[in-house]
């Protein structure tokens, strides 16, 4: 397969070209939909059937089967948006400087997208009964965190033995076997407003018990065991010189281990649920919604597999955790084994330098398909 996709190069790159070219930030969804119809007839003509659901506000995802086929075991999972406000594309379309590509969403992920067609495409001429058994969930909003596709990643990684998440490969070309979950939490605290000056007895800070609160929920960050709590926005108080009456913190939680979540949950809610400034009251919202990826047997497994092939085609595969969500959160978390960072190898994602070394495009699709005709026969 590897011969095939190395004369596929030049329609690979007019096709990323293509796909790049079209802005599909995710509060874009015309632009996102817009990729999706590319894609869309793309896999139609290699024989697959895609399932388009819509979405009234975001970009739609598509569902994509070969042939009717009603038993897969792989489930792969690529983006189509981007972070890149409309116009970016215009102000910097696609170019190609030496071996590196560039351009919006370049390497996170319109690479990954065009690696995955083609590496069924080259199944499609070599393998073609390994097509049976792949689905392809092709999502719209993973940048903004999933909301409408999860549900739908859910539903299909039920049955399924592996999951193939197509985000890329790290600058060093290692793959993700493990990420943090975690989850994002408000405190709102209310006090009561007085002229600081003047009668500040009758006030009640709400700023002040903000500042406890702030202490000890950073007191629970314990980065031996992958823990973080960071309040990363305060706001609060209306002037000077009045003692605050509201006062608000925005909390980012970072855990490794499932078991984690509830524990940290309760710990937060109970630091909220009584005031250390008299008279004040607080209320939490929010709470830990993306389940870690975590590096099991079942991940190792996998893993051998793939740098066993890697081996074959001379690709050294390594591996490596990352602090970052993804998809893979989702169908780990179901319990199927899960490696992300499938696709090509580059750089700088959601800057403007992002970029794509051109020669992993061709050399991570051919592993990719040969990854997926292995793991059919498994
Ligand atoms: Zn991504």
């Amino acid at each position: 397969m590897k011969e095939y996709l190395q004369t596929k190069q030049t329609e690979m790159l007019q096709l990323l070209e293509k796909l790049v070219n079209i802005d599909s930030g995710s509060t874009h969804k015309e632009g996102i939909d817009e990729v999706g119809g590319i894609l869309k007839s793309l896999y139609e003509e290699l024989g697959f059937e895609v399932e388009v659901i819509e979405e009234p506000k975001n970009g739609n995802n598509m569902v994509i089967t070969y042939q009717g086929n009603d038993n897969p075991t792989m489930l792969a999972v690529a983006h189509m948006d981007t972070v890149f406000r409309v116009g970016t594309a215009s102000e910097r379309p696609f170019t190609i400087n030496g071996d590196r590509a560039y351009g919006p969403g370049v390497i996170d992920m319109k690479a990954s997208q065009v690696a995955l067609l083609y590496a069924l495409k080259a199944l499609k001429e070599k393998n073609p009964t390994a097509l049976e058994k792949i689905q392809i969930i092709l999502n719209g909003d993973e940048e903004i965190g999933s909301s409408t596709s999860r549900p739908l990643i859910e539903k299909y990684s039920e049955g399924k033995k592996y999951a193939l998440i197509m985000e890329p490969a790290r600058k060093d070309g290692s793959l993700v076997t493990a990420r943090r979950g975690g989850g994002r939490y408000s405190v709102y605290v209310k006090g009561k407003a007085a002229h600081s000056g003047v009668e500040p007895q009758n006030g009640i800070s709400a700023i002040e018990e903000l500042a406890h609160k702030i202490i000890k929920l950073h007191a629970l960050t314990n980065h031996e065991e992958g823990i973080s709590v960071s309040v990363g926005i305060i706001e609060g108080g209306e002037s000077v010189n009045t003692i605050a009456p509201t006062a608000v913190a925005h909390v980012d939680v970072r855990i490794t281990y499932i078991e984690q979540a509830e524990v940290l949950d309760q710990k937060i809610k109970e630091i909220c649920a009584t005031s250390d400034v008299a008279g004040t009251s607080i209320e939490l919202e929010g709470g830990i919604n993306r389940p870690p990826m975590v590096k099991n047997q079942q991940t190792i497994d996998l893993l051998e597999i793939i740098k066993e092939t890697g081996e074959e085609l001379g690709i050294k595969v390594t591996d490596v955790a990352t602090g970052g969500g993804s998809d893979a959160s989702f169908t780990s978390a179901m319990g199927v084994a899960t490696i992300d960072g499938l696709g090509p190898v580059g750089g700088n994602t959601h800057n403007e330098d992002e970029y794509l070394e051109i020669p992993t495009l061709v050399e991570r699709t051919s592993l990719l398909a040969e990854v997926i005709r292995k793991l059919a026969d498994q």
